[in-house]
C-alpha cells in the first residue's frame, strides 16, 4: 500500500503550504486536513465509493481540502470555479458527488448550492500541538480524483486517477528533475488540473517539500519569489511568454529567473521564440514535459540531462512510450522526422473515463493509450511534439504538416506577436493552411507585417509547400483557463 504523504505521517515540522502570507507545516496539514477527513467519512455514504466536489478556487483551503479527500479515501472532483453554469450542471450530473467542499464564505452556484456542504475551516494548530491520527491508506487502485480534461478538442472528459498514477508520476518526476524536500515551488496555476493541482500541490507535499502559490500569476510576482527561497517554477506557456517579455528588459526578473534550480513548461508546447528569449536573457534554458489529464506525465527533459530544447525529452522511469504509423505500426526510426502517434503505457495511466466506457474503449489500442498527440523521435531518444492528430495535422498537397512548426516560423517573425495554424478544406490541395496572426502592438513594433509578407516569410523559413494561403489578421486568440489555444473557435 503506497503512503502518499510520508511527511504528513511523520508530522513533519518543515513548511509545506504557503499561499500569500498563510503558511502550514506537513504537520499542520496532517492535523487540519485529517480533522476535515474525519468529517469528510461522517458525511459520506456508509461503504459507498464516494465522490466528493471540490469548490477549487487558489487557495488554501482548496489545498487542505483536496488532501483531506484524499486522507479519507474518496475521490476529489476539483472544480473550475469560472465555470460556466451548463458545463458546470454537466461536470455535476456526470460525477454525481455526494457532497460538496468549499471555503467558508464561498457563493456555490446552482448545480453545487443543492448538495450538502462541508466548510474547509483552516484555524492552524499550534505546531508542537501532536496531530491525531490519520486513517490507513486505501489501496493504491482507489480513485483519488476525477480530473476533467481541458475541453481544448471537445467538452470535457471526466478522468478517473486511481492513488498508484499519482504516486508514480510524482515520483518519476523526482527521478527526471532531482526533486527533494529541500525545494520550494512557486506556483501561479489554477488548482482544477493536472498540471496546478497534482504536479504543483501533491508533488511537493509527497517530496515533503513546500509550495508557494502566488494566488495569481504576475512577471513581478515571480521575480520576489524567486529572489525570496525559491528553486522551482511551474508554469504554462502564456506565462513564460510574459516572463520572456518582461525578462528581456527587467534586470530583477532576469536574475531571480537565472537563481532558480528549474524552469519547468507544461500543458501546451512553448514556443522556441520564448526559449531563445529567456535563455537570452538569463542563460538558462526552460525544461519542458508532455503529460495529460489521462496519462499524467510521459516524458520530460531531465534536469541532469543534455540540453533538448525544443523537445519534451525522454520517456520517464516506468513509462513506456511509441510511435505508431496510421497502419498501426510502431515506428523504430530516431530519425528526427518520421511522424506518428504517441501511445503510452505503463503505472502512470488512469482507470478509465467517468461513465463513458465507449470512450475508454476507443482510447486503447492493446494496452497502449492513444494520445492523439503526432511527434517525431530523435537519435538521443528525445520526442518532439508536432501537433495534436485531430487539430495541428494538416493534409495538403500530398505533405503532412504539423501546425506547430509554422506557428514557431510565424512567432520568429518581429511582427507577430502570437499565431495559430489550422487546415481548411481545399479542392486541389485536400487541405490548406491557414493562419491567425495577432500583430505586435508595443512601442517598440514596425509597422504591421501583410499577409504576403508573412507567408513569404514562412515559405523561406521553412518550405515552399508550408506556405499559409490565407492569413487572418484578429485581435486575440481564443483560449482556455490555461492558456491553451482553442482551434475549433477558429474557423476559416
Ligand atoms: P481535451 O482532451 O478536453 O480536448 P486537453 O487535451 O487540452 O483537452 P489536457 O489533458 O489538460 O486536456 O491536456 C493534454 C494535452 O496537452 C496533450 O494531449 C497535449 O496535446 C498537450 N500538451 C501537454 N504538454 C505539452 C507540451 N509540453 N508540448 C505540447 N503539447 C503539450
Ligand atoms: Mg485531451
Amino acid at each position: 500500500m503506497n503512503v502518499l504523504f510520508p511527511a504528513l505521517r511523520d508530522g513533519s515540522p518543515a513548511p509545506a503550504l504557503r499561499f500569500g502570507d498563510r503558511a502550514l507545516s506537513h504537520r499542520q496539514l496532517a492535523a487540519v486536513a485529517g480533522r476535515l477527513a474525519d468529517r469528510i467519512v461522517d458525511r459520506s455514504p456508509a461503504g459507498g465509493a464516494a465522490r466528493i466536489a471540490v469548490w477549487a478556487t487558489p487557495t488554501l483551503e482548496t489545498a487542505v481540502g483536496v488532501v483531506a479527500a484524499l486522507l479519507a479515501g474518496v475521490a476529489a472532483v476539483p472544480v473550475n470555479p469560472k465555470i460556466g453554469e451548463s458545463e458546470l450542471a454537466h461536470i455535476v450530473a456526470d460525477s454525481t458527488p455526494s457532497l460538496v467542499l468549499a471555503e467558508p464564505g464561498a457563493d456555490l452556484p446552482g448545480p453545487l448550492a443543492g448538495l450538502p456542504r462541508v466548510d474547509i475551516e483552516v484555524a492552524a494548530p499550534a505546531e508542537e500541538a501532536a496531530p491525531g491520527p490519520l486513517p490507513l491508506e486505501p489501496g493504491d487502485e482507489t480513485p483519488a480524483l476525477i480530473v476533467y480534461t481541458s475541453g481544448t478538442t471537445g467538452p470535457p472528459k471526466g478522468v478517473v486517477l486511481p492513488r498508484r498514477a499519482i504516486a508514480h508520476t510524482l515520483d518519476a518526476l523526482e527521478d527526471a528533475w532531482q526533486w527533494t524536500a529541500g525545494d520550494v515551488l512557486v506556483h501561479a496555476l489554477p488548482l482544477f488540473h493536472v498540471h496546478g493541482l497534482i504536479l504543483g500541490v501533491l508533488g511537493p507535499l509527497r517530496r515533503g517539500g513546500s509550495v508557494h502559490h502566488l494566488g495569481r500569476f504576475s512577471t513581478a510576482a515571480v521575480a520576489r519569489e524567486l529572489s525570496a527561497d525559491g528553486t522551482m517554477l511551474f508554469g504554462v506557456p502564456t506565462m513564460y511568454h510574459r516572463l520572456a517579455l518582461d525578462a528581456g528588459r527587467d534586470p530583477v526578473l532576469a536574475k531571480a529567473l537565472s537563481r532558480a534550480r528549474l524552469l519547468v513548461s507544461g500543458s501546451a508546447a512553448l514556443p522556441l521564440t520564448d526559449h531563445e528569449r529567456i535563455t537570452a536573457a538569463t542563460g538558462r534554458r526552460v525544461i519542458e514535459r508532455y503529460g495529460m489529464t489521462e496519462t499524467l506525465m510521459n516524458t520530460s527533459v531531465r534536469a541532469d540531462g543534455p540540453d533538448a530544447t525544443g523537445t519534451v525529452g525522454v520517456p520517464l522511469p516506468g513509462v513506456y512510450v511509441r510511435l505508431v504509423d496510421d497502419a498501426g505500426q510502431a515506428i523504430e526510426a530516431n530519425d528526427g522526422e518520421t511522424v506518428g502517434e504517441i501511445q503510452v503505457r505503463g503505472p502512470n495511466l488512469f482507470a478509465e473515463y467517468l461513465n463513458r466506457p465507449d470512450a475508454t474503449d476507443a482510447a486503447f489500442d492493446g494496452g497502449w493509450f492513444r494520445t492523439g498527440d503526432m511527434a517525431v523521435r530523435d537519435a538521443a531518444g528525445n520526442y518532439r511534439i508536432v501537433g495534436r492528430k485531430a487539430t495541428d495535422l494538416i493534409k495538403s498537397g500530398g505533405y503532412k504538416i504539423g501546425a506547430g512548426e509554422i506557428e514557431n516560423a510565424l512567432l520568429a517573425h518581429p511582427g507577430v506577436a502570437e499565431a495559430a495554424v489550422t487546415g481548411a478544406p481545399d479542392e486541389d490541395l485536400g487541405e490548406r493552411i491557414v493562419a491567425w496572426v495577432v500583430t505586435e502592438t508595443g512601442p517598440d513594433a514596425g509597422p504591421a507585417p501583410t499577409a504576403d509578407e508573412l507567408a513569404d516569410h514562412v515559405a523561406r523559413q521553412l518550405a515552399p509547400h508550408k506556405r499559409p494561403r490565407t492569413v487572418h489578421f484578429v485581435a486575440a486568440l481564443p483560449r482556455n483557463d490555461m492558456g491553451k489555444v482553442l482551434k475549433r473557435e477558429l474557423h476559416a
